[in-house]
């Protein structure tokens, strides 16, 4: 069975977040089940990655976008690095660029994106039998290829769906039909809703199914999904919820070499004192007392909004007992404020930017790994954070309530309810009692460590929808 996967990140090449873990930890995965081959197409980006291995030119040919003539070139891996054979679409001016997003052209990207890829198969005749595509960036893919005749050779193939963020959908104006690839106009619905075109919503109404990062996360799709609830509900039949895994040969703390000290579940506790001695040493921080973390984006669905209030009242209440450390970046006001509390505290410390191999050294050194999102479809830093013997402390919502148990019911990690200071504060103050009792959390930590998440049961998931 061959599959491909489209999509805008992959780790390593290009990263924004866990999307980029996904698509380049999945196909490397299913490649492993026998009778499987899983390649994945992604844009062509002016990354470290792609200056330091070899490619070659395997499709030169050009697509049309309203008057426009783009070139489009696929570039094939030679080497097959990441496990599977990976092909980059390159198109000057929209293909080339340094990042996966951020752009004010951004439609028009993805658009072609999609149109180069199915012209790409069509000319040269790829037909594999699963088209999986990830969010909204190829989301128009499952209508392109049933709905425009220009790519009538991949009618029958089938698709999938993978909704990683419902919280982006890549609306546009109906100006932007213009520069799709011809199509069946009387189909149009199957773009539309609200008066918009909404490639996500497109996506559900035109895969052959649609999965979603966890079970947790579907569930919460029919109530809350940024308008799309009456049709994630309609369209039910072909919903399928499948956590994700995580690359247990990348995020290895005995071998991982972004690490300082290298640890297994042996000598975990000792190994990761060492780490947070170091990393405390390096952000002013105080290595005798806890160390709580926050990785991610500074966005409301993330819950970072509430940050700098949960500094200031945690160090308070608990009259300086615990450090705080922060790695992210995102909404400037956040990023002001916490860099502020930086100067106050001598308990807190951020860092602003995204650092790949600072975000290991955290998973390795905290005590405890705090998430307080209000909408999280999988998440992957808790899984991290265990497989690194880090204790989740995590809101009750999507992807973390299918991964993280709270103590009080026989888990290895803390819940809270709600997601406001109070109860983040109501958390840490539960967790500060669990460092206290040296015996418990040294089986928490192994508890923790010893968490199966690896790829393996998911990506035979996925492999079973494939098949159905
Ligand atoms: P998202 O909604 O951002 O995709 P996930 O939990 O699915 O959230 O994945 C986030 C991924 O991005 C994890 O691998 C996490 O370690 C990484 N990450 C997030 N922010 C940063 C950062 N500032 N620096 C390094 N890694 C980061």
């Amino acid at each position: 069975m061959v599959i491909y996967h489209l999509s805008t990140e992959c780790y390593p090449i290009a990263k924004v977040g866990g999307l980029a873990d996904v698509v380049g930890a999945l196909p490397k995965y299913q490649n492993k089940i026998k009778g499987i081959n899983a390649k994945v197409v992604m844009p062509w980006y002016n990354k470290p990655f792609v200056y330091d291995h070899e490619f070659e030119l395997v499709f030169d040919g050009f697509i049309h976008q309203g008057s426009n003539m783009l070139q489009v070139q696929v570039m094939k891996e030679k080497s097959d690095v990441l496990g599977f054979e990976l092909y980059m679409v390159k198109i000057p001016g929209l293909l080339d660029r340094d990042n996966p997003y951020g752009y004010q052209d951004e439609s028009f990207q993805f658009l072609a994106f999609q149109q180069g890829i199915l012209h790409w198969m069509c000319a040269m005749e790829i037909k594999p039998d699963i088209l999986h595509c990830h969010d909204y960036h190829t989301g128009l893919v499952a209508f392109m290829v049933k709905n425009c005749p220009e790519f009538q050779f991949l009618k029958d193939v089938k698709t999938v769906g993978t909704i990683h963020n419902g919280e982006y959908q890549g609306m546009m104006s109906w100006n932007m039909a213009n520069y799709m690839p011809a199509f069946d106009s009387y189909k149009w619905g199957l773009m539309d809703w609200n008066g918009m075109m909404n490639p996500l919503a497109s996506m559900i109404k035109c895969a052959d199914a649609f999965t979603t990062v966890s079970e947790g996360y579907l569930e919460e799709l029919f109530i809350s999904f940024r308008g799309l609830e009456s049709l994630v509900r309609q369209e039910f039949g072909k919903a399928y919820g499948i956590i994700n895994g995580i690359d247990t040969e990348v995020w290895n703390p005995a071998t991982d070499p972004m690490l300082d000290f290298n640890f297994n579940s042996e000598n975990a506790v000792a190994q990761k004192k060492k780490n947070k001695e170091k990393l405390c040493k390096e952000y002013g921080l105080k290595p005798n007392l806890p160390l709580f973390a926050f990785i991610g984006r500074f966005a409301t669905e993330k819950g970072a909004d509430l940050l700098p209030d949960v500094v200031w009242k945690s160090i308070k209440q608990s009259y300086g007992a615990l450090n705080i450390m922060i790695l992210g970046s995102g909404n400037t006001y956040i990023e002001n404020k916490l860099k502020e509390y930086d100067y106050t505290y001598t308990n807190f410390a951020v860092d602003l930017g995204y650092k790949e191999h600072l975000s290991h050294k955290i998973y390795a050194s905290a005590d405890f790994l705090l998430m307080p999102s209000r909408v999280e479809p999988c998440g992957l830093n808790q899984m991290y954070s265990m497989r690194y013997g880090t204790i989740p402390v995590v809101r009750y919502t999507g992807g973390l309530k299918d991964t993280v148990e709270d103590i009080s019911t026989g888990g290895a990690g803390l819940n809270f309810t709600y997601a406001g200071v109070d109860d983040i504060v109501h958390a840490m103050n539960r967790a500060l009692g669990i460092y206290n009792q040296k015996k418990m959390m040294e089986d928490l930590i192994h508890a923790n460590m010893n968490f199966d998440f690896s790829w393996e049961k998911s990506a035979e998931k996925y492999i079973a929808l494939y098949k159905n």
